[in-house]
């Protein structure tokens, strides 16, 4: 990377354990390299520790809280919905509601992909309630997906770690939906077309760090993102800082 250039990444859970030790050293890090990132939560206990990290971090780390699938549907409905009041009255020290969505990939019981659908429509219900941006994880489960959100219509909705058809995501872009992708375009071909067809005002970048590491450690590091976009950039035939401007661009019209 080069000494000026900063990168983003619009979701990643650096809250994560692998990231606990000297955490310190690696914020000191995150400063030089990227100019900001955007935590997301996915439960009750990552909720909570992206919040504090957002706090002592500000304008560096933005975080995101949400109930992925797969949890929600471990929950009882008391715990649910304390955890939508949560979101709720923590709705200024976050910049959208996520992650959340289905996941039939994991989940093939359809009763509890019945409830899956349930959960999700009141999380999006409350991203309108309180006009937040909302992260979305759909893996194996895009025509519902797509079929829940067109019914909100809500403005800012991001296909996190986007990894479906072509058609697919051709369909999320026409409804103004952006698409963000993981650095899992560096190990993909597939990922890499669609990111080379992705309209750049549609575009985002991210890690979901620890996963997704191109260096396959199991730890991926936010900064990691300009690898993408060096690689995207190249496809695109665009220079990476301009491709990286523009996503920022994008990133802060959605969140700030
Ligand atoms: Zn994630």
């Amino acid at each position: 990377m080069q000494n000026t250039t900063k990168t983003i990444d619009c979701h990643c859970h650096i809250q994560d354990e692998k990231y606990k030790n000297n955490f310190c050293k690696f914020a000191e890090e995150l400063k030089q390299k990227c100019l900001f990132v955007i935590v997301s939560g996915a439960n009750k206990k990552w909720n909570r520790e992206a919040i504090e990290l957002s706090k002592k971090y500000p304008k560096l780390i933005y975080s995101t809280i949400g109930i992925h699938p797969i949890d929600a549907t471990k929950m009882t409905e008391n715990d649910f919905e304390d955890e939508l009041k949560f979101i709720q009255n923590n709705k200024k020290n976050i910049v959208g509601i996520g992650e959340i969505g289905l996941d039939y990939h994991w989940e093939k019981d359809k009763k509890i992909q019945e409830l899956q659908k349930r959960r999700f429509e009141q999380l999006l219900c409350l991203a309108i309630k309180i006009k937040k941006p909302v992260v979305i994880h759909s893996w194996d489960a895009e025509e519902d997906a797509i079929n829940i959100l067109k019914k909100y219509n809500l403005k800012n909705t991001i296909k996190h770690c986007f990894s479906g058809k072509r058609v697919e995501m051709q369909k999320a872009i026409s409804l103004g939906y952006y698409i963000s992708f993981s650095t899992n375009v560096l190990f993909s071909k597939q990922l890499r077309k669609l990111a080379k067809n992705c309209p750049i005002e549609n575009m985002l970048i991210e890690t979901d760090a620890p996963y997704m590491d191109p260096n396959h450690t199991g730890k991926n590091m936010p900064w990691n993102t300009y690898l993408s976009i060096k690689k995207i950039a190249e496809f695109k035939k665009l220079s990476p800082e301009f491709l990286l401007n523009k996503i920022i661009e994008n990133a802060k019209k959605i969140f700030f």
